[in-house]
């Protein structure tokens, strides 16, 4: 069956013709499914009993099953959610003074490899369909019973290698008559596909876009993740430049620091080197171990040094607060679970 989420407001529609219903119910379904936000097609009281049961007939309501929450000594919750298909995600929820942000993932499992990250290793699944994305918020708001301000596209899967999927989550996200995050609320992290963030230029969005940049050398990016062997650096800044051009935003480019990998002096003036003069962040991210990984977070002395260093020379750099990792919801600790076979 089909999941009433997966469609935009102009796919409703369509599909709400085609059951032989008049076009305007769609926007009424939309409103039900994105302001109000029920759970079942019986909450849509304003449509006759009729058109429920089409409904119900033809389509799913997609309501995620919540199969395990862990909550970090910070106020981190992470979620596993079950997709209904013998899959389980994982979604994080983290408190700023800001507001509620979620970190939501794109794909079942992860085909970048990136050699730091604990969604490499575990075999691709498929995509999140756009729905299935839109979903995690909605599921995340009813468990907790107020409202998300901000999307973080950082969670499980490479946003940019289901493309489609994520633009059309996000238009719904942005949607005024969806859910209504202004898109300056949302960002998106990708390991650098350089033709996706050309069309991401393209796209006349407001979100943020965040670079997962972590090395200034080809061989030692390359030797992190293999995404490089690909799009090498030249390419990938080449991209990031010609997207501040065309949409005058800033990028946020995001840099993991492992000891004695990439978090020397070295490194941080080659990196100031290769930004100076772009319209850009730097977010600093205190390396996360995981199981088997190679890499160890650098001192806290080493991070703090870096951070100076490109603030004191032009870069504007922040480091990312550690959220969530007691419970291992940090940046690169999340895993998808096959339901049916044992846990991965
Ligand atoms: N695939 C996308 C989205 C993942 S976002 C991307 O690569 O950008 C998650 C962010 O956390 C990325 O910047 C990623 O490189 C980073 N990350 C992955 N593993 C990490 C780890 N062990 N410690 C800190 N950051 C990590």
């Amino acid at each position: 069956m089909k999941n009433i989420k997966d469609f935009n407001l102009e796919e409703l529609k369509e599909e709400i013709i085609g059951l032989g219903e008049k076009k305007y119910r769609a926007e009424q379904i939309f409103k039900w499914l994105y302001v109000d936000k029920v759970k079942e097609f019986d909450d849509m009281t304003n449509l006759s009993i009729e058109l429920r049961d089409k409904l119900k007939a033809n389509y799913t309501m997609c309501n995620f099953k919540i199969l395990k929450k862990q909550e970090s000594s910070d106020g981190t919750k992470k979620y596993l959610f079950d997709v209904l298909d013998g899959n389980a995600i994982e979604t994080v929820l983290m408190e700023y003074h800001h507001g509620k942000t979620i970190c939501v993932s794109s794909q079942i499992g992860c085909k970048m490899g990136c050699k730091f990250c604990a969604s490499t290793g575990i075999k691709f699944e498929r995509n999140l369909s756009s729905g299935e994305i839109v979903e995690q918020i909605l599921a995340v708001e009813q468990d907790i019973g107020d409202k998300i301000s901000n999307i973080v596209f950082m969670g499980i899967g490479e946003p940019f290698d289901n493309y489609d999927n994520v633009m059309k989550a996000v238009r719904i996200m942005n949607n005024p008559k969806g859910l209504n995050i202004g898109a300056r609320h949302i960002s998106i992290s990708t390991s650098g596909l350089v033709p996706r963030i050309y069309d991401f230029a393209n796209e006349e969005l407001q979100c943020t876009l965040s670079i997962s940049l972590h090395a200034t050398s080809d061989e030692k990016r390359s030797s992190m993740m293999p995404v490089n062997n690909k799009y090498n650096l030249s390419e990938l800044m080449q991209a990031c430049k010609d997207y501040i051009a065309k949409t005058n935003k800033r990028i946020s480019f995001e840099y993991a620091l492992a000891k004695d990998n990439n978090d020397n002096l070295e490194d941080a003036k080659a990196l100031v080197k290769m930004l100076k003069g772009m319209l850009c962040h730097v977010n600093l991210i205190p390396i996360n171990k995981i199981e088997n990984g190679k890499f160890v977070k650098s001192t806290n002395e080493n991070i703090i040094k870096f951070r100076d260093y490109l603030n004191e020379n032009g870069i504007v750099a922040t480091i990312r607060r550690e959220l969530g990792s007691d419970i291992d919801a940090a940046c690169g600790q999340l895993r998808r679970k096959n339901l049916k076979n044992q846990e991965e």
